[in-house]
């Protein structure tokens, strides 16, 4: 028996991200969401050890209430419970303060967990720093962008590509991962599943008072994160015309760009000469 818990974060679609130059942060309200990606495969990843090894999944989300959407697809997908932390007060939190009131609510409604798991990151603010101070704040081991896993007993064992390495760790449960996009490719929601979620579902909601949580420590008031600016960069690029002999040429093309050709070809033709 394995008891799962599963972060998930609602994002705007790619095609639509408005944004409020004011306050520096996504106007949710007014975008069209759906579940983070690599949510859904850490989702997919814990059904996966949920049929292996009995138990139950809870997707906890924190969010503006339309966020309730991926609870309900969360279940569709075959989640048994889920948690919704929503306030206005925790509107704009930053990634200390979402971690760290995920992690109350952790303490104060399924403290019991065996494993906890989130997509490695975001495709809105793609921080990738959920996952890690969450584990901080709940004094557990974690491991990032796990590719496989497979628990044995109390103890997990996790895949992972690391500088190009294939790393295999044994962790104790329990534990928290960060799982990669490429296994655990989500399943198709059956139809079964539409009809649990659009029908009584069990999604508790949890508000900052039902943590214990004084307002002005979470939000943007309570977030040590300050966003000063915020602007699209402008992409310039400038055509330049190498003229004379083609050994000048080459010799002024290998001037400026030698950084650029070692890395390509891995020799530093600089010290190897040309
Ligand atoms: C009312 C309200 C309004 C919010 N408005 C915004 C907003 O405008 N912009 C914004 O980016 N965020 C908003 N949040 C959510 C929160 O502030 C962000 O989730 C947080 O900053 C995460 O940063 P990230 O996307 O870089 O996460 P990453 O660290 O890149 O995420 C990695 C993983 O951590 C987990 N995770 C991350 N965030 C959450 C979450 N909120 N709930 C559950 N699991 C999570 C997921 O598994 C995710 O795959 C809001 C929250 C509330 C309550």
């Amino acid at each position: 028996m394995v008891k799962v818990i599963v972060c998930i974060k609602q994002v705007p679609m790619a095609s639509e991200l408005p944004w409020d130059a004011q306050s520096g942060t996504l106007r949710r309200d007014l975008a069209e969401g759906m579940m983070n990606p690599a949510c859904k495969h850490a989702l997919e990843a814990a059904l996966t050890m949920k049929h292996q090894q009995g138990g139950h999944v809870t997707a906890i989300t924190m969010g503006p209430p339309m966020a309730e959407e991926i609870l309900r697809e969360a279940i569709a997908m075959g989640a048994d419970r889920c948690l919704m932390l929503s306030d206005p007060a925790m509107a704009g939190s930053d990634t200390t303060v979402t971690s760290s009131t995920l992690a109350r609510a952790i303490e104060i409604f399924c403290s019991d967990f065996d494993l906890i798991l989130t997509g490695c990151h975001t495709t809105d603010s793609e921080t990738a720093q959920v996952g890690p101070q969450l584990a901080e704040e709940l004094d557990i081991p974690v491991v990032a962008y796990v590719d496989e896993m497979e628990i044995n007993d109390r103890v997990i064992r996790v895949q992972r590509f690391s500088d190009n390495f294939l790393e295999t760790l044994e962790v104790d449960l329990p534990c928290l991962l960060t799982v990669n996009t490429r296994h655990f490719t989500p399943r198709y929601i059956p139809l079964s599943g539409l009809q649990d979620a659009f029908g009584e579902v069990n999604i508790l909601s949890v508000s900052a008072a039902d943590l214990g949580i004084d307002p002005s420590s979470v939000g943007i008031e309570g977030s040590p994160t300050k966003i000063l600016e915020v602007f699209t960069p402008l992409a310039e690029k400038k055509n330049i015309v190498l003229k004379g002999a083609p050994k000048k040429i080459v010799e002024e093309l290998f001037d400026r760009f030698d950084t650029k050709i070692s890395g390509i070809i891995k020799k530093d033709i600089k010290r190897e000469g040309r």
